[in-house]
């Protein structure tokens, strides 16, 4: 959710870099399909709206936080506050981490560990039993924050869709975004495409709502893709709970 383009020149560069390095993958292989729920910055109706479809169906999400959003209105969204945080947790959802900024790495330079160690702790006041799984704002990363992400955090996620599956790169793991742009039954078919041999499907949106915004997902669409990821025989996990089903060290 861009408030100002993140997408400038050195940025877009550094992420490049970064992508185009050797990386250490592990082996996802799963012995039933996952699929998991995730949010990002977060907006109030993720929490409200998002939350209460997923608890419908007795599952959980992974909600990325950025602490320096809390309580602030983002891109044209109420962002939740301290509060809503503590009551997500409460309800048995993960927070996880988003930087403290909501800025790339490339932005922040050196400064990008100080920026994650922020957020850590103002995670930590909200949630001590926040787990360590990250993802990163627009997708973006570079060679130091990859490095600072690998070295801090159980996994890190990026924005490039796609199933995980096989050997996969645990500190950028794909993800699929839900957005109005995209069908519901090409949403779908994300699912259909991981059952067999079953591979780990990580959705991502923002806010929820009936007319979402364009990085936004109706509830209605949510609802439908979690029925159908449950029906079809998926387990649907947190990013953390499905980390400990596929056996990757905490
Ligand atoms: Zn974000």
């Amino acid at each position: 959710m861009p408030e100002s383009d993140p997408f400038t020149f050195v940025n877009r560069v550094a992420n490049r870099v970064a992508r185009s390095l050797p990386r250490q993958l592990v082996n996802i292989a799963p012995s039933r399909p996952i699929v998991s729920f995730t949010f990002d910055d977060i907006p109030e109706s993720a929490a409200s709206t998002g939350a209460a479809v997923l608890e419908q169906h007795g599952v959980r999400g992974t909600f990325y936080v950025a602490g320096g959003l809390a309580g602030r209105d983002f891109d044209g969204q109420p962002m939740l506050d301290d509060a809503g945080y503590a009551r997500l947790a409460g309800a048995g959802h993960e927070l996880a981490h988003h930087t403290f900024s909501h800025q790339p790495p490339a932005s922040l330079g050196l400064g990008y560990g100080a920026d994650l160690q922020r957020n850590d702790i103002y995670l930590a006041g909200i949630d001590a039993r926040v787990r360590r799984n990250f993802a990163f704002p627009f997708g973006l990363t570079s060679p130091n924050g990859q490095r600072e992400v690998d070295r801090r955090y159980r996994s890190g996620r990026g924005v490039l869709p796609g199933i995980n599956r096989g050997l996969v790169d645990l500190g950028y793991l794909h993800s699929v975004e839900l957005k109005p742009c995209f069908e519901t039954a090409e949403l779908q078919s994300w699912i259909d495409g991981a059952l067999s041999p079953p591979g780990w499907v990580i959705y991502f949106t923002h806010d929820v709502q009936d007319e979402p915004s364009e990085f936004g997902c109706q509830p209605a669409v949510l609802d439908q893709l979690v029925r159908h990821a449950l029906e079809s025989g998926c387990e649907v996990l947190t990013v953390d709970a499905a980390l400990d089903r596929l056996g990757i060290a905490a």
